[in-house]
């Protein structure tokens, strides 16, 4: 029964207590991983030599039980991984180098994209630089286990100005998803033909549409790496009446 109120897979549950943290009832739940997660770097989760005891327990924060806050206790013993060096030993129930459990950091991160930070930061207790933290760290997760370029069909690319347009960035959007995959400081040819390079020939020849302003160069990388797909003229633009909208 706890596990599942703790949200958490693969972990033993020893005790749970409630202590009195500065004025504040809390709840401690003395956990382990299961046998079958011990002993695995902290970074790549391979199986590693143990090699100390490390620094103590540490704590967790996890999901609240009610408005009851609740921690995660547990040894948090370094292993000697062949490839990362000494390093904490992975646990089950939290990301590498976090004091948040897994879901509270995925609940933290979908609050993020849906909530104004101020009423996230009241309602999970949290303060904005912890949230800032585990936002980094689910989209990093995240981004490593998706390939952001896999199965692009229409494309948008366009040149974003910053530092009152002395510098740029160029953007690759998914038009399907809505979504940012791909930018690099600059804007000329090399610059989107290293977007190109990464999307390789094989997915460039699945594109079926791209829209973009009016530059030259755009249009030139398009027709040599991406020959079949259309070039659109983005609506911002047309909108404009032909009229170079800066964004
Ligand atoms: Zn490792």
């Amino acid at each position: 029964m706890w596990r599942s109120v703790l949200s958490v897979e693969h972990t033993v549950i020893e005790k749970i207590e409630l202590e009195t943290v500065k004025g504040e009832d809390v709840l401690v739940a003395s956990v382990r991983p299961h046998w079958s997660r011990r002993g695995r770097c902290g970074r790549c989760g391979r199986r590693a030599a143990g090699y100390d005891t490390g620094g103590g327990p540490r704590r967790w924060r996890g999901m609240d039980a009610g408005t009851t806050r609740v921690y995660l206790q547990a040894p948090a013993p370094r292993v000697r991984c062949a490839e990362h060096g000494v390093t904490v030993a992975a646990v089950p129930w939290a990301r590498h180098g976090s004091r948040f459990t897994t879901a509270f950091e995925d609940t933290c991160a979908w609050l993020a994209c849906h909530t104004a930070l101020s009423t996230l930061t009241v309602l999970l207790r949290v303060t904005w630089r912890s949230v800032a933290a585990i936002v980094t760290r689910v989209v990093a997760e995240r981004a490593a286990s998706v390939d952001r370029l896999a199965g692009l069909r229409r494309i948008g690319i366009d040149e974003i100005s910053y530092r009152r347009g002395y510098r740029y960035l160029l953007c690759v959007v998914d038009h399907d998803t809505g979504r940012l995959v791909w930018a690099a400081k600059g804007r000329n040819a090399d610059t989107l033909r290293r977007f190109f390079d990464l999307l390789g020939v094989q997915r460039a020849a699945g594109l079926t549409h791209v829209s973009a302003d009016g530059a030259e160069w755009i249009h030139q990388v398009v027709a040599e790496r991406a020959p079949q797909a259309v070039l659109c003229l983005d609506s911002f633009h047309v909108v404009a009446g032909g009229v170079r909208w800066c964004v």
